[in-house]
């Protein structure tokens, strides 16, 4: 493995959004391709990152990845940054016939509501936070009896909290659903950038009841929500 580098690469390939761990962990593929020498890599997204739009012909700078030299694939680590160059700073014809394995086939667990739909958020069941893996290669997994599923770390020092909500919604066809909404959803659906000022489950569950009712917008699939936009504040 090298260490690690900084690229400027351009959208080759998109897979659509899906979900790991229970509807947990948002994850997408992007084929980049970054010189005109080789075929295109892939690199895994995760969390925030895989909610991104993203489009073939976009040019992105991504740091601190890695490239599996053998692999056609880049790793990244938590400290990994995205961002969109102008689409002509790197003008590349794509070299290599792209992926088509499963990572870019779209889940087939259930294609009902592949549509974004508005619904509205109308309760509050009840809210708590928890306490997550603060290795990052374990991409926030959720501590159970004290100890990380993935990475088997006992005594965590470093303490990293994620919230999450169950929330009575409205769906479009007026039918009414209990859902959990986890951390970068729920961040999301309030507009919040950081939901762990609140130190205690109560005033986490006291700040999301005073935001409701609160209308979104997402796409309900494999049993998950996925918050696209909010229009609180321009209903109020
Ligand atoms: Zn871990």
């Amino acid at each position: 493995m090298n260490s690690s580098c900084d690229i400027i690469a351009k959208v080759v390939q998109t897979s659509p959004l899906k979900y790991r761990r229970n509807g947990e962990l948002p994850i997408k593929f992007l084929a980049l391709q970054d010189t005109p020498n080789e075929g295109p890599v892939k690199i895994a997204l995760f969390g925030e990152d895989a909610q991104r739009d993203f489009n073939e012909g976009d040019v992105l700078s991504v740091t601190q990845t890695y490239r599996w030299k053998d692999t056609q694939t880049l790793s990244t680590k938590k400290s990994t940054k995205i961002e969109y160059l102008p689409q002509d700073s790197l003008i590349l014809q794509q070299t290599g016939p792209c992926f088509n394995d499963d990572d870019f086939s779209a889940d087939t667990t259930n294609s009902l509501g592949s549509e974004p739909e508005e619904f509205q958020i109308m309760g509050i069941t009840s809210a708590h936070k928890y306490q997550c893996c603060p290795n990052s290669e374990c991409r926030n997994k959720k501590l159970e009896n004290d100890s990380c599923p993935t990475c088997k770390g006992k005594s965590l020092t470093r303490q990293t909290y994620f919230s999450a909500a169950q929330v009575v919604l409205r769906r479009s066809d007026g039918s009414y659903e209990m859902r959990k909404i986890f951390h970068t959803d729920l961040k999301l659906l309030c507009e919040m950038p950081d939901l762990n000022t609140m130190e205690e489950d109560p005033a986490l569950y006291q700040f999301l009841t005073g935001l409701l009712p609160i209308n979104a917008r997402g796409l309900f699939l494999n049993g998950k929500i996925t918050i696209m936009s909010t229009k609180r504040q321009h209903d109020r």
